[in-house]
């Protein structure tokens, strides 16, 4: 399960100013500029169990995966009652790695200089969410799961711990970490590689307090001059095919996600991609270049924008906005206007820079059908079973009814779910074809789950029990097993009282 640390040990390795009063660590270089090969679990683990305790670090183990390995915890905190509370994760794709590592040189350089933590920040790091894929070299977990697509039914013991965490921290600010190919097949036929060294994007999805959206859109925009000034190309994370005739958009805003599920929990969310060569040789500075984009946009984030108090206020007030009266059930990326792009890619013969002109860079998330918002959900008993681990690993409250309670209530019925990727909404399978009814008298059952559409969770109770949503908890088997053809979803929306 372990590798030997062969060819690791610091003799030989430039030091950099501060190396002599940093305590060895045998698991990586010292200089993070020195790295060419990822920090594998063991490595990993090993120096973990060194900073635990040092300095303002705690170091525990939150999960354990399905072959047994550990998910780590780290928490920095200088002490007193930090107000701004982050929490980082990285390499839930687990052949998607300098996140990672960047986050390991964070963790050194705060052992080592505590007093570079902000004393306002209480720090929450889980540096490796997937070391079973991470051994592996695989995108996908040990059980076989796509990890960044488990946050609505958090089914795996990853994503169940990151959750445990968020419930418990509720982040102001979460960054979610990952890698993308810059010389991907399509790019290499046309003589391309990306252009940024690194990628970001925000909360996005529509429910979203739009105050919070802005906020979190202005760290992305700041970033490209933190990173000019490292040294590094940034632009806003798109993904899409290539320029001009493809449709290129920006991070997806489904909740199945970590961007947008942890952003149910009302704080700043973001992703970061950054990009890594592939082929069987990439350059020897790709890794260290990747993590020392990271490590400029994490002590970013740790330091502050100089937008702390607002950022603050806007996450409190969201949390206690009440649920809007219409629910996005449908939206996508669009341009409006058909604004030109003049979109950067790298000749790779050259280096050069070329600016390719397209219309088809989506600029602006648009919402095409919406639904009002109901008083509640009624989860009917047969499918009660299936939700109640959900609505508790999503931290919703609910009520297991004793008696019968009359109301007036919409059925939906689910037409299809559609596998294939969708050209159209421009996503992968999995959207739910759904025809919602008209609202007549009912008698919800003895055992149905009432879930109030109140408080702080009803963001997140719209967005992942909303039966007419177009992503939802019905891509998934357990729950696509709950319907059957011309039947009524096993949730209703409650729109009022059983006299009208
Ligand atoms: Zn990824």
């Amino acid at each position: 399960m372990t590798l030997p640390i062969a060819g690791l040990c610091l003799a030989g390795l430039a030091l950099g100013p501060l190396a002599a009063a940093q305590p060895a660590t045998t698991e990586f270089p010292v200089d993070h500029h020195t790295i060419t090969r990822t920090i594998s679990y063991g490595e990993m683990s090993r120096f973990l169990a060194t900073v635990n305790e040092r300095g303002p670090l705690t170091v525990t183990v939150e999960g354990t995966t399905v072959k047994g390995r550990s998910l780590y915890l780290v928490h920095a905190a200088r002490g007193g009652n930090p107000a701004f509370r982050i929490l980082f994760y990285a390499q839930q794709h687990g052949d998607e790695v300098s996140g990672k590592d960047a986050l390991l040189y964070l963790i050194r350089d705060i052992a080592e200089r505590p007093e570079r933590l902000p004393a306002d920040v209480d720090l929450w790091i889980m540096p490796m969410m997937n070391p079973d894929g991470a051994e592996a070299g695989t995108r996908r977990n040990g059980a076989g799961a796509d990890l960044n697509r488990d946050h609505i039914v958090q089914d795996q013991p990853e994503t169940q711990a990151l959750y445990r965490v968020v419930r418990r921290v509720r982040p102001h600010l979460a960054v979610d970490c990952h890698e993308f190919g810059r010389d991907s097949e399509e790019r290499h036929a046309r003589g391309w590689i990306a252009y940024p060294d690194i990628t970001m994007d925000g909360v996005n999805n529509p429910l979203f307090d739009p105050e919070v959206i802005a906020a979190a859109q202005r760290w992305v925009d700041e970033s490209a001059a933190v990173e000019k000034a490292a040294g590094h190309p940034f632009m806003r994370y798109t993904v899409g095919g290539m320029p001009p005739e493809e449709e290129q958009r920006h991070s997806a805003p489904d909740i199945d996600g970590g961007l947008n599920g942890v952003g149910m929990y009302g704080g700043l969310s973001f992703i970061i991609e950054a990009a890594a060569m592939g082929g069987p040789h990439p350059p020897a500075d790709d890794l260290a270049r990747r993590v020392d984009a990271y490590l400029a946009l994490f002590w970013r984030f740790v330091d502050g924008d100089g937008h702390r108090a607002e950022d603050l206020a806007a996450v409190e007030r969201a949390r206690s906005r009440p649920l809007p009266a219409f629910i996005p059930t449908n939206y996508l990326w669009v341009n409006p206007g058909m604004t030109v792009t003049r979109f950067p890619v790298v000749e790779a013969a050259t280096g050069r820079v070329l600016e390719i002109p397209t219309a088809n860079m989506m600029t602006t998330m648009a919402v095409k059908s919406a639904m009002p918002a109901p008083l509640a959900y009624a989860i009917a008993p047969r499918a009660a079973a299936a939700f109640k681990p959900v609505l508790k690993r999503q931290a919703i409250p609910y009520e297991e009814l004793a008696a019968p309670r009359r109301v007036t209530a919409e059925a939906c019925t689910l037409l299809r779910v559609e596998d294939e990727w969708d050209d159209v909404y421009s996503r992968y399978g999995g959207r739910q074809i759904v025809r919602r009814e008209t609202p007549t008298v009912r008698e919800l059952e003895p055992g149905t789950l009432w879930v109030p559409l109140e408080g702080e969770a009803a963001v997140r109770a719209a967005l992942v029990l909303e039966p007419a949503a177009m992503y939802g908890v019905y891509q998934y088997p357990l729950f696509h097993a709950l319907t059957a053809p011309g039947r009524s979803l096993p949730v209703l929306r409650v729109v009022g009282p059983a006299a009208r």
